[in-house]
C-alpha cells in the first residue's frame, strides 16, 4: 500500500453556507439495503472498470485508506460540502484537554443504550458529540470518568 493519505483534521463546529449564509449541519452518505446499512467510502482516483469474465464489467477498487465522506448540509438551501476523512481526521469543537464521560441514553427510536463513552474538553463538548452520533437522544444519566 502507498503512504497513507493524511488529511488535515476536519472540525465539526458551527458552519455557515457559502451560498446562502444559513447554518450547516454535519451528516454522511448512507448505502442502505434491506439487511445492511453502510457508509459510502471515498476511493482516490478514476473508476477502473474492467471486463468481467462472463459478461459486463466489474469495478476494480485499489487498496486505499478507509475514508468515509463527512458532509455539512445547509439547513436553508441544501448545499452539501464534503470531506473524505478517517475517524481520526474528525475533530470535534476544538477538543484540547480531553475528559471522558459515560452516558446512558434513550435514542430517538426508544432504545436504551448504556455505557456510551464520549470524549470532550468539557461536558458540553461530550454532549455535542453524543448528539451527533445519536440525534435527538434523551440523556438519562451522565458521569465523568
Ligand atoms: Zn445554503
Amino acid at each position: 500500500m502507498t503512504a497513507l493519505m493524511r488529511n488535515r483534521p476536519v472540525s465539526v463546529q458551527e458552519r455557515t453556507c457559502p451560498k446562502c449564509n444559513q447554518s450547516m449541519n454535519p451528516g454522511y452518505s448512507l448505502e442502505e439495503s434491506d439487511v445492511q446499512k453502510k457508509l459510502t467510502r471515498w476511493i482516490d482516483g478514476i473508476p477502473n472498470l474492467k471486463p468481467a469474465l462472463l459478461a459486463g464489467e466489474y469495478l476494480d477498487v485499489p487498496e486505499s485508506p478507509k475514508r468515509f465522506m463527512l458532509g455539512f448540509c445547509c439547513t436553508g438551501c441544501g448545499f452539501i460540502e464534503l470531506y473524505a476523512v478517517t475517524e481520526a481526521d474528525v475533530q470535534y469543537h476544538g477538543d484540547a484537554a480531553k475528559c471522558e464521560f459515560v452516558f446512558k441514553i434513550r435514542t430517538k427510536s426508544g432504545c436504551i443504550i448504556e455505557n456510551t463513552v464520549m470524549q470532550g474538553k468539557d461536558a458540553e463538548a461530550a454532549k455535542y458529540r453524543l448528539r451527533l452520533r445519536y440525534p435527538n437522544c434523551e440523556i438519562l444519566e451522565m458521569e465523568e470518568t
